[in-house]
C-alpha cells in the first residue's frame, strides 16, 4: 500500500497524464499489434462471407420492408454467431416508401419510351398520369432562376452530367440536385421533376436515391433518367421543338413502421472500457440491387475488422462498438436516432469510422480531430501507408450515419475508398456481389482494423471537435 506522500505523487502524475492525454504518441506494442492485425486482414475470408450472405440471402432491404426486418434478424444472428458482446437492437421509427411502377414516355416531338426510376420518397402521379411540356436546365442554379410563368404546369428537367473521379466529389452536386430540384420546381408550379441520374453508368438503367431533406414530404414526383435516356431527351430538346413527356407512377408512402439499429461490441477492459470507438455501416439498401457495394461491403468491413480485434488475444482498452444503422438511404433515420438515444454518452465516443463508400481500395486517410492530435494521426498514418494509403487533410467527412455524432464533437477518420467506378453501380439494379473484389475488400478491413485497434488501445485520444448544427437545407 502506498504511503500518503506516494499517493499524492501518483495523483499528480495522473492529473498530468489526463491533461496531456490528447495526442500522445503510439506505443511500440500498440503499433506492432496493429501491424499484425493489418497483415492478417489481407488474407481474411470473413468480410467476403458477410457481404455474400447479406446480399444473397437477404437481398434488397429497403427501410420498412419485410426484407429490412429480415436484415435486422440476420445482423443479430451474425453478430451473435461471431461472438460479439451486448448484441442488441435499438428500435428506429422509419418511413416505408414503395416504388410501385413507373412508365415514362416522350410524346412530342416524337414518341419514344424512356428508362427511368422514381426517386426515394417520391409521390406517385394521379391515376391518369401526367403529360406536360418539358423545361430543361443544366443546374440547380438555373432552375432557381426560372419563374412561375416559365414552369407552371410543366415538367422540370435538370440535365447535369455527374463528374467521375476517385474521391466521388461529383456526387456532391448531383445529390443536391436529386434532393432539391423538386422543391424549387414545386414552388414554381411544376407538375414533376425529371433529373439525369446522379451516377456515372453508361448502362441503360437509372440511379435511384433519396429526394427528401429533413423528412419534409415531396409535393411532386421526382424521377431519374438513365444517362442514355437523358441523352435522348436532351437531343429532343435541342431540336428546338416543344418536348413533352407522359408520366405514370404508382410510388407511394405506406404507413410508417419500425426498423432497428443493430449493435454489438468488443468490450474494453480496464479504466478506459467505458470509452467507445465506433465502427459504422448501414444495414438497409435500395430495392433495385442487392446492396452489395452500398452497403453490405461496409457491413462486412466493419464486422471483420472488429472480429480481428476480438480474436487478437487481448481485450482492447476501449470498447469497440459496431453499429449497423437502419434506414440510411431514405434519410439517415438510424444515425439520427442513435445520436438522440445516446446523447449522454456522446462525449465517451472517442472517434468514429464509417464504411459507406463501397469496397474500392482505400487510397487516402483523412481525419477530423482536434489540432493537438494531428501528430498522433500522422503516426497512425505511418501504419496505414504500407497499404498504399496517402495522408489526407483534417477536413474529414466522417459519413452520413456518424454525422450527428461528429456534429456533437466526436472526432472522425475517413478511410477513403477509391470511388472511380462506385457511381457506375450505386443505387442501381447493378449493385450486386459480382462488383465486389475480395482483395480490395480485405485491404479495407486491414485499414479499418489498423485505425480502430490503435484508437482502442492508446492512452490518449483525439480531443473533441466544435459543436455545429449541420442543418441541411436546399438553396433558394
Ligand atoms: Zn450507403
Amino acid at each position: 500500500m502506498a504511503t500518503p506522500r506516494i499517493r499524492l505523487i501518483v495523483l499528480v502524475a495522473g492529473l498530468l497524464s489526463a491533461a496531456a492525454s490528447v495526442g500522445q504518441s503510439i506505443p511500440a506494442n500498440v503499433a506492432s499489434g496493429a501491424a499484425a492485425l493489418r497483415d492478417r486482414a489481407l488474407d481474411g475470408e470473413l468480410a467476403w462471407e458477410i457481404v455474400e450472405s447479406l446480399t444473397m440471402e437477404v437481398g434488397p432491404r429497403p427501410a420498412g420492408s419485410a426484407a429490412d426486418r429480415a436484415a435486422v434478424a440476420w445482423a443479430v444472428d451474425t453478430m451473435t454467431r461471431l461472438g460479439f458482446s451486448n448484441v442488441h437492437t435499438d428500435a428506429v421509427d422509419v418511413p416505408h416508401w414503395d416504388r410501385g411502377t413507373l412508365e415514362l414516355r416522350m410524346t412530342a416531338p416524337y414518341a419514344q419510351p424512356l428508362v427511368a426510376t422514381s426517386l426515394g420518397g417520391s409521390p406517385g402521379t394521379p391515376e391518369t398520369g401526367i403529360e406536360a411540356p418539358v423545361v430543361r436546365v443544366e443546374s440547380l442554379a438555373a432552375l432557381l432562376e426560372l419563374t412561375q410563368a416559365e414552369l407552371e404546369g410543366r415538367i422540370a428537367y435538370v440535365d447535369h452530367v455527374m463528374e467521375r473521379d476517385r474521391s466521388g466529389s461529383g456526387y456532391g452536386v448531383s445529390s443536391v440536385i436529386r434532393a432539391c430540384a423538386h422543391v424549387a420546381a414545386a414552388e414554381r408550379g411544376a407538375l414533376a421533376t425529371v433529373i439525369r441520374s446522379a451516377g456515372t453508368s453508361r448502362h441503360r438503367f437509372a440511379h435511384t436515391g433519396g429526394m427528401l431533406i429533413g423528412g419534409a414530404p415531396a409535393k411532386i414526383p421526382g424521377i431519374a433518367l438513365s444517362n442514355a435516356d437523358a441523352d435522348i431527351l436532351t437531343h429532343a430538346v435541342n431540336t428546338g421543338e416543344q418536348v413533352s413527356v407522359r408520366l405514370l407512377s404508382t410510388a407511394r408512402d405506406l404507413p410508417p413502421t419500425q426498423s432497428a439499429n443493430v449493435v454489438g461490441e468488443v468490450p474494453g477492459s480496464g479504466e478506459l472500457a467505458d470509452e467507445i470507438v465506433i465502427l459504422a455501416a448501414h444495414l438497409d439498401s435500395w430495392d433495385l440491387g442487392t446492396g452489395a457495394i452500398d452497403d453490405a461491403s461496409g457491413v462486412g468491413i466493419v464486422l471483420a475488422a472488429a472480429k480481428l480485434i476480438m480474436d487478437s488475444g487481448e481485450r482492447p482498452r476501449r470498447t469497440v462498438r459496431v453499429v449497423l444503422y437502419a434506414a440510411e438511404e431514405i434519410g439517415i433515420y438510424g444515425g439520427r436516432q442513435y445520436a438522440e438515444a445516446h446523447a449522454d454518452s456522446i462525449p465517451r465516443h472517442v472517434v468514429g469510422l464509417e464504411a459507406d463508400f463501397g469496397p474500392g481500395r482505400v487510397w487516402r486517410f483523412s481525419s477530423r480531430v482536434a489540432e493537438e492530435a494531428l501528430g498522433l494521426v500522422d503516426e497512425l498514418h505511418a501504419l496505414l501507408a504500407p497499404l498504399g494509403i496517402e495522408r489526407g487533410d483534417n477536413e474529414g467527412f466522417g459519413g452520413a450515419d456518424l454525422g450527428p455524432l461528429q456534429r456533437q464533437g466526436m472526432p472522425v477518420f475517413d478511410l477513403s475508398q477509391d470511388g472511380t467506378t462506385y457511381f457506375d453501380y450505386h443505387h442501381t439494379a447493378d449493385d450486386t456481389l459480382d462488383k465486389v473484389d475480395r482483395d480490395d475488400l480485405n485491404q479495407n478491413v486491414a485499414a479499418y482494423v489498423t485505425a480502430a485497434f490503435v484508437a482502442a488501445n492508446i492512452e490518449g485520444d483525439f480531443g473533441r471537435l466544435p459543436v455545429t448544427t449541420g442543418q441541411r437545407s436546399c438553396p433558394k
